[in-house]
């Protein structure tokens, strides 16, 4: 009998809920031939098996949540759901993440077979304008932050002559509830080298770098993995010349997601903020032309060039062109990562795919972008997701990292939370953060602990305002946001801590 070929995910998220006992289980199985490929995202669905049935790989059936006593049923095929059966998965629009789920990360031969380096041979094809002209009609803006527009750096660092010029991958992925791009590395590696070498090709690049933070053993070890594959295959050259890519480990400091800070560190000095200009696009690593940009920005360059720019532009909204990697975590019923175009509301996507809140949780915050984000309440769930609507409602996309926070949250809690870290955090560099951080972190230690007075919160929005307006880099200048938010929208935890000191019981 031809035993049953299953498919289990790889992937850290995975193995933490205990995907390897699984796996070692179904190994000793004679009847049972085990494929571990990359996650699909379903984090609340894992361990997740799937199976082949007779429509081909994706028409695969599905068991959830599967424990060691599920493992029979599977072998032989009773049970399970039809994958496309399943909302979380059917509905989404993956582009970037297509090979999620199917693919394993480190077979070539099957990245290829889906059309990978499709685009890289388009844009070995194309003139080095021309490649960043598609960009331009695609409309890509960075995915890690800033959304600057991709076109105008690699057109920057085009134009910028030079003997070497370098391409580096920021996969310092520190925003809390962030992990798309930990996924992409484990996942499909080969996707974020091919979008490396697009970018190598259009503006003249001689090395490339992956900045990957320490926390990501597996993510570091698959993307060198992938790199030695690709060379022995000979895809690692441009131009007739080799195009090395090394892997580095940061040392675990946030602030080293910020470009210059990255820079200083990959040059071996301490992750300090570079004044800018000039720019990394003119003068980045060690002085020479270097893009920067992070894992999911590069890994949505190579479907640009197969599919083309107008492609890109005609998903998602008028300024915020393409698809959004969302990572919905915290206190929701189904916590994962989803891939949708620009434009949906943060209300229908915690409802249509973060399924609601946890059971026996009232919804009470949201914060979107990282511990730099704001922090909202259910009466700004309308604001539909993309850069302007954010940057209007004084938010951050961020890198998409989406965190739900229940009614037992304790917000003068979270406001002193996230100020401390920036003081942990901040390289130093400048005062209002140096300082501002260390004296926000005090006041909020005071309202913490029902010793402010009013007048002390009057200081801690000053102090904000301070620091949000004379920072150098975003570190600094985005911090106040969760304290003024959290202070806008739910006062009476602010006052209650004030009033308690007023009369004498705090
Ligand atoms: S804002 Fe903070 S992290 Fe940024 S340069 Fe100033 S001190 Fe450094």
């Amino acid at each position: 009998m031809t035993p049953a070929t299953l498919y289990l995910s790889n992937d850290t998220s995975s193995r933490a809920v205990g995907a390897d006992r699984l796996a070692k289980q179904l190994r000793q199985q004679s009847n049972a031939r085990l494929i571990r490929t990359s996650s699909r995202g379903a984090f609340f669905l894992e361990p997740m098996i799937e199976r082949d049935v007779t429509e081909g790989r994706e028409g695969r059936m599905v068991w959830c949540n599967v424990t060691a006593s599920d493992l029979p049923n599977i072998v032989a095929g009773r049970g399970g759901v039809p994958l496309r059966s399943i909302p979380f998965l059917s509905a989404q629009s993956r582009f970037t993440f297509s090979n999620f789920g199917i693919t394993q990360p480190l077979a070539l031969d099957e990245y290829r077979t889906r059309g990978g380096f499709e685009g890289l041979e388009r844009a070995l094809d194309m003139a080095r304008d021309s490649i960043i002209e598609e960009l331009k009609i695609a409309g890509l803006r960075g995915r890690g932050g800033a959304a600057y527009p991709v076109w105008s750096k690699w057109q920057a660092a085009r134009q910028t002559e030079s003997d070497e010029k370098f391409v580096v991958v920021n996969a310092d992925e520190g925003d809390a509830g962030t992990y798309c791009d930990r996924m992409v590395m484990e996942g499909d590696p080969f996707r974020l080298i091919e979008g490396m070498l697009i970018c190598a090709r259009a503006i003249g690049a001689t090395k490339g770098y992956v900045y990957c933070r320490q926390e990501y053993p597996a993510a570091a070890g698959a993307m060198r993995a992938a790199v030695r594959k690709v060379e022995e295959a000979g895809l690692l050259e441009l131009n007739g010349r080799p195009f090395a890519i090394d892997v580095v480990l940061g040392a675990g400091s946030y602030v080293c997601g910020e470009e210059t800070a990255l820079l200083e560190s990959l040059e071996g000095r301490r992750g300090v903020v570079r004044a800018k200009p000039p720019y990394p696009a003119v003068s980045g690593l060690y002085r020479k032309p270097t893009i920067v940009s992070n894992v999911l920005t590069f890994a949505t360059v190579p479907n640009i060039l197969t599919r083309g720019g107008a492609w890109h532009a005609s998903l998602g909204t008028d300024r915020s062109r393409g698809t959004i990697a969302l990572q919905i975590g915290g206190r929701v019923a189904q916590p994962g990562l989803v891939e949708i175009p620009f434009g949906l509301s943060l209300r229908k996507v915690l409802d249509q795919f973060g399924g609601g809140m946890a059971a026996g949780s009232r919804f009470k915050a949201v914060q979107v972008g990282g511990p730099l984000g704001s922090l909202f309440p259910e009466s700004k769930l309308d604001i539909p997701i993309c850069y302007d609507s954010f940057s209007d409602a004084g938010a951050i996309l961020g890198h998409g990292g989406i965190v739900v926070y229940d009614e037992d949250t304790d917000m003068v809690e979270l406001a002193r939370h996230f100020m401390a870290f920036t003081a942990d955090e901040s390289c130093g560099k400048c005062t209002p953060c140096r300082i501002g951080s260390l004296r926000g972190r005090e006041l909020l230690d005071l309202v913490h602990g029902g010793r402010a007075t009013k007048a002390e919160l009057t200081l801690l929005t000053d102090l904000a305002d301070t620091m949000r307006t004379a920072s150098l880099c975003a570190l600094g200048g985005r911090a106040p946001y969760p304290v003024l938010t959290a202070i806008e929208h739910f006062p009476g935890e602010f006052q209650t801590r004030l009033r308690a000191q007023e009369a004498g019981t705090g």
